[in-house]
């Protein structure tokens, strides 16, 4: 579904040069949980970005379900975007709409008609259990009410693939628990290739069915998360 062939990148810095990742080799299979766990600096922010070229390599190439992203451009690359949902550690939501306006906006983005887009975002409600919170503000909700609008929104355009940018890290352990739960509802029901970043061992061991472990901007082990976690 995802493949990564020989993938770098090299921020300018002045003049120095930031080696951020170095010749990555990844294949991420159709409907499994994949997750890719560092430390602070390792890397994993921007792999993750280069997925749906929010941040563009400047060596190699990525695919997604076939399509050559970084060959892409303009306004198909927004389309191509719009069937790679993403959530964030801070939700990123627009603080003056509503939840409903904020599950509505990538709908509304892609000109769909406003009965359409009603339907859909009351569909959305109910699969991440707002359905009684449609009309409050980002403000109102709890932290992982929060991210549970983010969700709503990162499907909303029905994506193949959902990245997740660090999204349990700013929720407490509990929270932290259902968020995942939820993932992996949203992974099996709906058959969504997910791919998530983290610092956090629980948070691969409790849903990834495989792990890439990132140091220094290179993949130093790659495995079924129960090979790379209990070997002596
Ligand atoms: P992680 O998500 O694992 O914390 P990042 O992908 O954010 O890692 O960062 C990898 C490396 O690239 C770090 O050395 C970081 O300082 C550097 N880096 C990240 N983003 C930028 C940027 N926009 N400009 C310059 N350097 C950056
Ligand atoms: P810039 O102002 O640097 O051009 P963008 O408008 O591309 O930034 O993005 C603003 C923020 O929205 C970014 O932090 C990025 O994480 C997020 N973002 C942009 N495009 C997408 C997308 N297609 N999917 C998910 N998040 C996106």
């Amino acid at each position: 579904m995802i493949q990564l062939s020989n993938v770098s990148k090299t921020y300018q810095v002045g003049d120095r040069s930031i080696a951020a990742l170095r010749n990555i080799d990844l294949t991420v299979n159709k409907g499994e949980i994949f997750g890719i766990i560092g430390h602070s600096g390792a890397g994993k922010s921007t792999l993750i970005r280069t997925i749906n070229v929010l941040e563009q390599p400047t060596g190699g190439q990525v695919f997604v379900d076939g399509v050559e992203m970084t060959a892409l451009n303009g306004r198909r690359l927004q389309q191509e975007r719009s069937s790679i949902g993403m959530i964030f550690q801070h939700f990123n939501l627009l603080s003056s709409a509503t939840v409903a306006d904020n599950i509505a906006f990538p709908l509304r983005l892609a000109k769909q008609q406003p009965g359409a887009v009603e339907r859909r975002v009351r569909e959305l409600l109910q699969l991440v259990g707002l359905e009684e919170h449609g009309a409050k503000y980002p403000a109102q909700l709890s932290g992982g009410q929060k991210q549970r609008v983010g969700i709503a929104r990162a499907l909303a355009t029905s994506p193949k693939v959902l990245l997740c940018d660090e999204a349990t890290s700013a929720l407490d352990p509990q929270t932290t628990n259902s968020i995942l739960a939820l993932l992996l509802d949203i992974n099996r029901k709906l058959h969504i290739t997910i791919v998530l970043i983290t610092h956090e061992m629980h948070v691969i061991r409790s849903i990834c069915d495989r792990v890439a472990v990132i140091d220094g901007g290179k993949i130093v082990e790659l495995g079924p998360v129960t090979d790379v976690f209990l070997k002596p």
